[in-house]
C-alpha cells in the first residue's frame, strides 16, 4: 500500500518515512522543490501559491499523512506570518479534496497532524483531554482550523485522525536542535517562571502513532501524542544541563526579555499544558519513551 506525506522532507517527516518504508509501505512525498526519487520514495510536486498540486500524488495514494506546514516557532509571528502559518496547513488539505473530489478517488484513511497548542496558554495543573475546548487563542484557532480542515476530507467518508502533538524530541532535530547548542556551551537558561508545563514525545513514538493512526481501523478523530507527566520548562532544563554535567542551578530568562525579544511568539515559550495521553494508550498503543532523562540521553549522547 501506498502512503503520500506532505511534507515528508521535515524532521518528522524523514523518520516516518523510514518507518513506513520499513513497514512494508511504498512511500510518495508532495514537496514544493524538485527531489530525485529514489528506489524506494516517489517525490511528487505542489505550489500552494499558484493552486497546483500533482494529481497522480493523490490517486496513487492508499493513505494520506499530511505534515506540511510553515515552522511556527522559527519567526516572529507578524501578522503575515500568522497567515503563512495558518494557510500552509490547510490549503494542502483544500487541494487535496478537489483531487479526491473530482476523481471520485477515495482512500483508507487521511491522517493529520495538529498540535497539543489547541489547548491554549494554560496555567492551572489540569490535564486537557480530547474533550477540552479549543483554546481562544492564536494556536488554539490555528489548530481548531487545520483540524476542521481535515475532518472536510472525514466528509468524504474517508476515515479521519488527528494527532495533536507534543513537543517533539530527536537527536538534531525538532525542539532539541534549538534547545541543546546553549546547553552544550553552559549557557543553557530557564524561560519566564519554568513552571509552564511542557508536553512531549519521542520521534520514535510517534511514528508509531502514525503508524498505529493509518493501521488501525478502529481509530477516529483526535489524539493527544505526548506522554503525561510533570515536565516544566525548568525540570527540561534542569535535567538537560545535568546530562551536560553542570551546574543544577540555572539562569532565568524573565518573561519580559523574551517577549521583547520574540513577540507575540513568546507565548509559545512562556505558557504550556498538561494533556492525558490515556486515549492513544487506549488503542493499544505503548510508550517506549516515558523517563525524560533517559528520553534526553537516547536524542544527545
Ligand atoms: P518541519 O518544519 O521539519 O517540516 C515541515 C515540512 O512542511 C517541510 O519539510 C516543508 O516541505 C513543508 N512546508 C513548510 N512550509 C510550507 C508551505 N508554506 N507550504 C507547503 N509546505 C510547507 O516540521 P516537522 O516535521 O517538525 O512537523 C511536521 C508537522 O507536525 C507540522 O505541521 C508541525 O506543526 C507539526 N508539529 C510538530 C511538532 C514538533 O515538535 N516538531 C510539534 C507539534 C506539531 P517542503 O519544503 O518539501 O515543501
Amino acid at each position: 500500500k501506498n502512503v503520500l506525506l506532505t511534507g515528508g522532507t521535515g524532521f518528522i517527516g524523514k523518520h516516518l518515512t523510514d518507518v513506513l518504508l520499513d513497514n512494508g509501505f511504498s512511500v510518495s512525498i508532495l514537496s514544493r522543490t524538485d527531489h530525485k526519487d529514489s528506489s524506494l520514495i516517489s517525490y511528487y510536486k505542489w505550489d500552494l501559491n499558484k493552486n497546483y498540486i500533482d494529481e497522480q500524488a493523490v490517486l496513487k495514494a492508499d493513505y494520506i499523512i499530511h505534515l506540511a506546514g510553515e515552522g511556527i516557532v522559527d519567526k516572529r509571528w507578524t501578522k503575515k506570518r500568522r497567515k503563512a502559518i495558518l494557510e500552509s496547513r490547510i490549503k494542502p488539505v483544500d487541494l487535496i479534496y478537489t483531487v479526491l473530489e473530482k476523481h471520485k478517488k477515495t482512500l483508507d484513511a487521511f491522517v493529520s497532524a495538529s498540535g497539543v497548542g489547541i489547548y491554549g496558554a494554560k496555567t492551572s495543573h489540569k490535564i486537557c483531554n480530547e474533550e477540552t475546548p479549543p483554546a481562544d487563542d492564536f494556536l488554539g484557532k490555528t489548530c481548531e482550523e487545520w483540524e476542521k480542515a481535515a475532518d472536510k476530507i472525514g466528509s468524504l467518508g474517508i476515515r479521519t485522525v488527528k494527532i495533536r502533538t507534543g513537543i517533539v524530541l530527536g537527536r538534531d532535530e525538532g525542539f532539541l536542535k534549538h534547545l541543546t547548542p546553549s546547553f552544550k556551551s553552559g549557557f543553557g537558561a530557564v524561560f519566564g517562571t519554568g513552571k509552564q508545563y511542557l508536553p512531549w514525545i519521542h520521534i520514535d513514538d510517534l511514528c508509531k502513532i502514525y503508524l498505529t493512526a493509518i493501521e488501525s481501523t478502529t481509530m477516529h478523530g483526535a489524539y493527544n501524542a505526548a506522554v503525561t507527566d510533570n515536565t516544566t520548562n525548568s525540570r527540561l532544563s534542569k535535567t538537560l544541563a545535568k546530562i551536560y554535567g553542570y551546574s543544577i542551578w540555572i539562569p532565568k530568562v524573565p518573561a519580559f526579555v523574551l517577549k521583547i525579544a520574540l513577540g507575540k511568539m513568546s507565548e509559545a515559550i512562556l505558557t504550556g499544558q498538561r494533556v492525558s495521553s490515556e486515549k492513544i494508550q487506549q488503542t493499544g498503543f505503548q510508550f517506549q519513551f516515558t523517563d525524560l532523562e533517559r528520553t534526553l540521553v537516547n536524542c544527545i549522547k
